[in-house]
């Protein structure tokens, strides 16, 4: 073993690696084994790690392999009985995994974008995301819209070979393991195991990628926001991002629509505009323009009790003049219906979303009628739940972390992922800063481990005989 190595071990005894007081760090136990303590509650036993990582989603994988492959001893420990459920869920929509367009337009995509977002997005870009797929045999491509996919079009043969892969750098998953919060004395993370016996692991770094909190059945479900907040760490609250919006419909919108598409069409509020297809839903919208609205329309609704004022434009390619002269055409013995399809080329449910405005009726001239299908006005009631969300905004702040990505207040305590406070559109956007993250926090761990690393090889060289016994890991 080289210098590095062994003074690395003479760190993790220092920082409490299983040893006390200077005692020698123990090996890394496998798979959590419990280690009875008489000086802790009855409940409560120890394992050590190296590094212990909670949440098996691609941040924490991602850590995982980074940290593995420079050599660290790494135990990954996860909620659910098998790991990267979310991952799994995105892939049966095709696994959009990144974005191609240049990285300019790629970082503007981010709200908040902070500093330490934008390093970890340029340190590890786009590229590097598809050269991590095509490394585990899932040849990637561009799709039309610029969205980055795997061939398979799924997650299931990706995650299959990351966790071989995984397996063979000798990282330990442990399933059916819970992150509860931190043991009060030593601040050490501890974990909820099926059989009731609660453990706290003893770790030279620990790092957090839980996740957000929607789709809680797939386990990010956002508990450890109260566990880090009664630890003293401010949250900001985790809200629904990339979700659909409630609209009051009437029974005909909601019986006869529900299901179909409104193509190409710009949804407008305070100013800003999003263009895409929405579809509509028995409760209100998705879809990409909404998804994208979500930051804006929730800060409408937090202004007002009365809902948020958004506007469709159903014709974003035609001006109203133009729409005026087509419906300025006679009519003749058609229904209001055919020949508002005619003229318009608007579909029966964006003809129906014209209705809603007037209680059933259109109004009755074409400059009024053109007017209101380049903005047909809604009110959203709110926001959907985070239940069905495809992401969550808010989290743990960046301003809270250090360049490390750790934890200002909590030396040795890292964080990436979802659970960090950002949020972006869909679009291969979730999952390039998940992973990102993921690799940043990687990097600052064996900073920050080797910064210690240093700091004991000069206070041994300074005065040798201090220093406890190297162990062998
Ligand atoms: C339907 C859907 C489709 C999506 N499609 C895409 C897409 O195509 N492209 C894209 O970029 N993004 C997509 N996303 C978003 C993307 O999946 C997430 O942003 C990404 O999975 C976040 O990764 P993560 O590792 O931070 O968290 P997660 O993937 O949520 O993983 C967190 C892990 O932590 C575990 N955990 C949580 N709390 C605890 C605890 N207390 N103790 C122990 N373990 C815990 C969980 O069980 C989970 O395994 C989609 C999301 C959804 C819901």
């Amino acid at each position: 073993m080289g210098i590095d190595g062994q003074y690395r071990n003479v760190v993790m005894a220092r920082i409490g690696e299983g040893g006390q007081d200077g005692e020698p760090a123990k090996p890394a136990a496998h798979p959590a084994v419990s280690v009875p303590s008489p000086a802790s509650p009855p409940t409560i036993a120890r394992a050590t790690s190296s590094i212990a990582i909670v949440g098996a989603g691609p941040a924490g994988l991602m850590a995982a392999e980074r940290l593995a492959t420079r050599g660290y001893s790494v135990d990954v420990y996860d909620q659910m009985a098998s790991p990267a459920r979310k991952l799994l869920l995105a892939g049966r929509g095709g696994l959009n995994l990144t974005h191609s367009e240049p990285i300019d337009a790629f970082l503007r995509r981010y709200t908040p974008l902070h500093p330490l977002l934008e390093k970890a997005l340029r340190a590890f870009t786009p590229d590097d995301l598809r050269a991590h797929a095509e490394g585990l045999g899932q040849e990637t491509f561009i799709g039309s819209s610029g969205r980055v996919f795997p061939r398979a079009m799924k997650a299931s043969p990706l995650l299959r070979a990351w966790l071989m892969r995984l397996d063979r750098l000798g990282v330990r998953l442990h399933t059916r393991r819970r992150f509860v919060g931190f043991a009060l004395g030593s601040g050490a993370p501890l974990i909820d195991t099926p059989s009731g016996e609660r453990i706290e692991i003893q770790a030279s770094a620990v790092l957090l990628a839980c996740g957000g909190a929607s789709w809680p059945r797939l386990g990010s479900d956002g508990a450890w926001a109260e566990a880090l907040r009664v630890a003293g760490i401010e949250v900001a609250e985790l809200l629904p991002a990339n979700c659909g919006v409630r609209i009051a419909w009437s029974d005909a919108m909601r019986t006869r629509h529900a299901g179909a598409p409104l193509k190409r069409i710009t949804l407008s509020i305070d100013g800003a505009r999003f263009a895409g297809e929405a579809i509509v839903t028995q409760s209100g919208l998705e879809g990409g323009p909404v998804y994208a609205a979500i930051p804006c329309i929730r800060r409408a609704l937090a202004r007002s009790t009365h809902g948020a004022s958004i506007a469709i434009d159903l014709r974003p390619d035609l001006d109203a003049g133009e729409l005026e002269k087509r419906l300025a055409r006679p009519r003749g013995k058609q229904s209001a219906a055919t020949w508002l399809r005619k003229a318009t080329g608007l579909s029966p449910a964006a003809i129906a979303l014209l209705r809603e405005e007037g209680g059933g009726a259109l109004p009755g001239d074409p400059a009024s009628l053109a007017r209101l299908i380049k903005a047909v006005p809604l009110i959203v009631t709110a926001t959907a739940g985070l239940d069905r969300a495809i992401s969550t905004a808010g989290g743990l702040p960046f301003d809270a972390l250090d360049a490390n990505l750790m934890v200002r207040s909590r030396p040795g305590l890292f964080a990436a992922g979802e659970m960090l406070d950002w949020e972006a559109p869909t679009g291969g956007y979730l999952l390039q800063a998940t992973y990102a993250t993921g690799v940043m926090a990687a990097e600052g761990i064996a900073n920050w481990l080797g910064a210690l690393s240093d700091r004991a090889l000069a206070e041994f060289l300074e005065n040798p005989e201090n220093a406890p016994a190297a162990q062998a890991t």
